[in-house]
């Protein structure tokens, strides 16, 4: 668990990141354990605690969905008026892990918490306005105080506390359309006006698939003088002349990272790129595929605190035979399945929404039905997804559970108890739940697209290689074809399942990769290489 520390804790730089120490601000809609619906939440918590651990100033800036415990008001208030609309937007602000937490509180962010991306269209696109805006002020003008000293006159200021290095050590990391208006606004308000001008800014796309898009109008929200508006406009078949937020941050970015070299390949073509391919390939120079990490505090068999109680247990490769059965056996009595250990226990962890590939599950629920076999699938999304998960378990009960919610710790739960992990994603920019189930012995199946298909390299019995087993096409005989291998596997060859699990246990799947990787990009950023 996180433990808050007061400011005046020692904030010097770590040995690792050297000359190209930076200050690193990384805006974005949701941070675990704050608010999380998805991989972005998990990366957004993880990603700046190993920038910090390499030394950089980290700062983390996200909504204030609700009441988090940990954050104090900073007492700063500040005005902004979005589409005619005044909003107060009051600061709040935490340090956590070497981590600077600075949540934005304003009425349109409060009681959000579950449901962050909700209301109409314009409702969500006026919030990330307000909430890019909010944050490219408060991390540049908090970051020029130091600077500048009480020379400068800003209009309000809150002490983080800590060493700053200048503007020409500062990036912006953005996340994904609900924050690509940062890069812009970092260009338009302070560039563009002889300032800041060596501070950076670095996109990542976490999925393509949302991207801010309205009538050509929504410019008029935006705030910015009308030579930016160009930037914005996109045609495509589909939405015709439309506004584009993602577009234009891709633009404007100095850098884009996305989650996958698997994915960065697929936004270049003109299926993967959802209407954004053209962008993407004029933009290829400055675009880098970096596959996401773990936090190894959270997702860690050995220390996993979900695994404390109820049955559960920790376990390590050394201990994987008698602690993944007894979290088998916990998982299957609190599931009500029946409590064997022979028989092969398959897990479903995700937004049950058309990327997910759960209704290619449905195709092939006869056939998994018909199998000796235990399926629980984990989701919360579509209300007709919804309602076909809980009619599995009506028709095929004993066998199928589904638990139809949001549980951080079932999923956890599940990917300890399982024995293989289905994921039949139509795409996948990265993927985090088959990284998980690998690090806990649980083989996946995977469509092999995107992050799945660098990640989990297909299981060769002859050369008692791979991590787990993939199929080529979102089709259920395709995924029924790579699970029947998967549980003939299971079945018959014990050595072989050992070594797949061996494996996956054995990789190194922390963030510091990762993040030695991000700096790199936030380098070339710096010095526009
Ligand atoms: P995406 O970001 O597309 O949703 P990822 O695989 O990158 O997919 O990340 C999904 C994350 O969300 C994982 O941490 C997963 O455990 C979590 N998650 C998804 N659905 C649920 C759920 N119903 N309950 C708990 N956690 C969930």
């Amino acid at each position: 668990a996180a433990s808050a520390a007061d400011d005046s804790e020692d904030k010097e730089p770590g040995p690792l990141a050297g000359l190209n120490v930076m200050n690193v601000v990384v805006v974005a809609s949701e941070c675990a354990p704050f608010c999380k619906t998805g991989g972005l939440g998990d990366v957004v918590g993880a990603l700046p605690k190993a920038l910090a651990r390499r030394g950089h100033r980290v700062m983390v800036v996200i909504p204030r969905y609700g009441e988090y415990a940990e954050a104090r008001d900073l007492g700063v208030r500040r005005r902004y008026r979005i589409a005619g609309q005044d909003s107060e937007v009051t600061y709040f602000h935490s340090y956590i892990d070497g981590v600077d937490y600075v949540f934005i509180d304003a009425p349109p962010f409060r009681h959000r918490h579950n449901d962050i991306y909700g209301g109409e269209r314009l409702d969500v696109l006026k919030r990330m306005i307000l909430f890019c805006k909010a944050a490219v002020e408060y991390g540049t003008t908090y970051l020029f105080m130091f600077i500048m000293g009480e020379h400068l006159q800003v209009p309000w200021y809150a002490p983080c506390g800590g060493t700053v290095y200048g503007d020409g050590n500062l990036v912006f990391i953005a996340n994904d359309w609900h924050t690509a208006l940062l890069p812009i606004y970092l260009k338009a308000y302070y560039r563009d006006n002889g300032v800041m001008q060596y501070a950076r800014s670095v996109l990542v796309i976490h999925n393509i698939a949302h991207q801010g898009r309205g009538p050509v109008d929504d410019f008029s929200n935006f705030d910015l003088p009308e030579r930016y508006m160009d930037h914005f406009k996109l045609y495509d078949p589909v939405g015709g002349d439309h506004s584009n937020v993602f577009a234009a941050g891709l633009k404007m970015a100095d850098r884009v990272v996305t989650v996958s070299s698997g994915y960065l390949w697929e936004l270049k073509t003109s299926e993967g790129g959802w209407g954004l391919h053209d962008i993407i390939n004029q933009n290829e120079w400055k675009l880098h595929g970096i596959v996401n990490g773990i936090d190894m505090r959270e997702w860690n068999p050995a220390v996993d605190v979900h695994l404390h109680s109820d049955g559960y247990t920790n376990y390590t490769f050394e201990t994987l035979d008698t602690g993944k059965r007894q979290c088998k056996a916990a998982l299957q009595q609190q599931l009500g399945l029946q409590v064997r250990d022979d028989v092969p226990l398959i897990g479903f962890i995700g937004r049950l929404d058309q990327q997910k590939g759960v209704d290619i599950i449905a195709d092939a629920i006869h056939w998994i039905a018909g199998q000796d076999v235990q399926l629980v699938l984990l989701g919360t999304g579509r209300p007709d997804l919804e309602d076909m998960l809980r009619r599995f378990e009506a028709e095929h009960n004993g066998k199928v559970r589904a638990w139809v919610g949001f549980s951080v710790p079932m999923a956890h739960r599940i990917t300890a108890g399982a024995d293989v992990l289905l994921m039949p994603s139509r795409f996948e920019p990265c993927g985090l739940n088959q990284l998980y189930a690998m690090a806990y012995g649980t083989v996946p199946v995977v469509h092999a697209v995107g992050g799945l298909r660098e990640t989990v390299k297909p299981f060769d019995p002859f050369a008692d290689a791979g991590l787990g087993w993939t199929f080529d096409r979102a089709e259920a005989n395709r995924m029924i074809d790579a699970l029947g291998h998967c549980l003939n596997t299971y079945r018959n060859y014990k050595e072989s399942w050992r070594g797949l699990q061996a494996r996956g246990m054995a990789q190194d799947l922390s963030w510091e990769h990762a993040a030695a990787l991000y700096e790199d990009v936030l380098v070339k950023a710096k010095y526009q290489w």
